[in-house]
């Protein structure tokens, strides 16, 4: 693309970083927000802004938040004996919509993929088997991606933490839905949760 414009070209490069945006998408939003008034345009970098270097991860739980303890984890309604252990917030948001877990969440921040470099040191999985140390879970529901980085990652937390005597379970993954749990329409998504099933039961 040949740009009149060393600025037009910078932001259009920028937007074309995000994920699925092409060049002329990217040029598009561009071109929509140069026509927006000044106040818009600032209220739009504003909240970005603030969004990375305000944002803070829940010291219990991970999961995006504004304050240190996030309000799922605060609340005294949510069953903290019951630990949902999901990939990141998108999913957290999934499973919330369902309406239908009362438990608490443990967000690791990715699943371990050895093709990019992803190990489990760069998860949150040594917060997770503190959490469980510290005593007081019954249950951790295991509540990822039918892929192989999602299988590869629930073997490997089995193994870490089948000796602490608690339930390990799986959600039913597979069959109604063949991808990420946020794509899970929310009936089935809650019905899998409620039907969850033991870990052991799968391997054997
Ligand atoms: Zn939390």
């Amino acid at each position: 693309m040949n740009f009149s414009s060393k600025l037009l070209e910078q932001a259009v490069a920028e937007f074309g970083r995000l994920p699925g945006v092409g060049q002329k998408t990217a040029l598009r939003l561009v071109l929509h927000l140069l026509k927006q008034p000044q106040a818009d345009v600032e209220r739009f970098t504003t909240a970005l802004d603030r969004l990375k270097r305000e944002i803070r991860y829940c010291v219990t739980c991970y999961n995006i938040s504004d304050n240190a303890i996030c309000e799922i984890c605060a609340s005294h309604k949510r069953d903290k004996g019951l630990v949902c252990v999901v990939e990141d917030t998108r999913d957290v948001m999934a499973i919330e919509n369902t309406n239908q877990y009362h438990g608490v969440y443990h967000v690791l921040g990715g699943l371990i993929s050895p093709m990019d470099g992803v190990g489990p040191s760069d998860l949150q999985i040594d917060s997770l088997i503190r959490r469980i140390e510290a005593g007081g879970v019954q249950e951790v529901i295991l509540a990822l991606s039918a892929t192989m980085e999602g299988d590869t990652t629930i073997f490997y937390l089995y193994k870490k933490l089948k000796d602490f005597g608690v339930q390990i379970s799986t959600i039913a993954r597979g069959i109604a839905f063949g991808g990420e749990l946020e794509y899970v329409d929310e009936v089935t998504l809650g019905r899998s949760i409620a039907t969850r099933v033991p870990y052991e039961r799968n391997i054997a």
